[in-house]
C-alpha cells in the first residue's frame, strides 16, 4: 500500500505535542511502517529542502530543523500522501484551516508542527533519504477490516 514521509520538527518535540500529532495518524487509521529519533544537520537538508536553499529564510529554517532531534516516520494507508498532507494543512500554521494539525497546533509559516511528504514520487525518495531499508516494516494489523472495505485494498 502507498506509504509517505513525516517529520515531527523540533517545535512539535519541545512543545511536548508528539503523542498529539501521532494520536491524530492513528487515529485516521494509518498504519506506523516506520519511526525513529534522528538528529538531522545542514547536508541532509540541503537535500531534503533542495528548492528552498537559495530563498533568504534558509539559514533560519536549518537553525530551526536542528535545534533538537526529529521523529521521522513512514505512514502506510490508500493514498497516504494525499490524506496525510490534507491532515497537516496549509505552510503558514496562521492560515491553515481549523482541523488541520498545522491549524490546531500552531500559529507559525516556519515553526509549523510537520513535514509530509508532497508527491508519490517525491515520498519515495524521502523515505530512502531517511531510513534504510529494514527500519521500514512489513507487517498486518489485524485491525485492518475495520479500518478498508475488502474492496478497497
Ligand atoms: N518555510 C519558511 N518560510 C517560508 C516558506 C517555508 O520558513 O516562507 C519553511 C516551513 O517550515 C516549511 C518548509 O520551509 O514547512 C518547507 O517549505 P515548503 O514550501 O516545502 O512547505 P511545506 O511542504 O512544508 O508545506
Ligand atoms: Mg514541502
Amino acid at each position: 500500500m502507498e506509504q509517505t514521509f513525516v517529520i515531527l520538527k523540533p517545535s512539535t518535540i519541545e512543545r511536548f505535542l508528539i503523542g498529539d500529532v501521532l494520536t491524530r495518524f492513528q487515529h485516521r487509521g494509518l498504519k506506523i511502517s516506520g519511526i525513529k529519533m534522528m538528529q538531522l544537520d545542514e547536508k541532509i537538508l540541503r537535500e531534503h529542502y533542495a528548492h528552498l536553499v537559495d530563498r533568504p529564510f534558509f539559514p533560519s529554517l536549518v537553525a530551526s530543523m536542528t535545534r533538537t532531534p526529529v521523529i521521522v516516520m513512514v505512514l502506510e494507508g490508500k493514498e497516504a500522501v494525499e490524506t496525510v498532507r490534507s491532515m497537516t494543512g496549509a505552510t503558514n500554521c496562521r492560515k491553515a484551516a481549523p482541523g488541520t494539525i498545522r491549524g490546531d497546533f500552531g500559529l507559525s509559516g516556519q515553526e509549523n508542527i510537520v513535514h509530509a511528504s508532497d508527491s508519490v514520487d517525491n515520498a519515495k525518495i524521502e523515505i530512502n533519504r531517511f531510513f534504510k531499508p529494514e527500519e521500514i516494516f512489513d507487517y498486518s494489523l489485524l485491525i485492518r477490516p475495520a479500518i478498508y472495505a475488502a474492496d478497497e485494498i
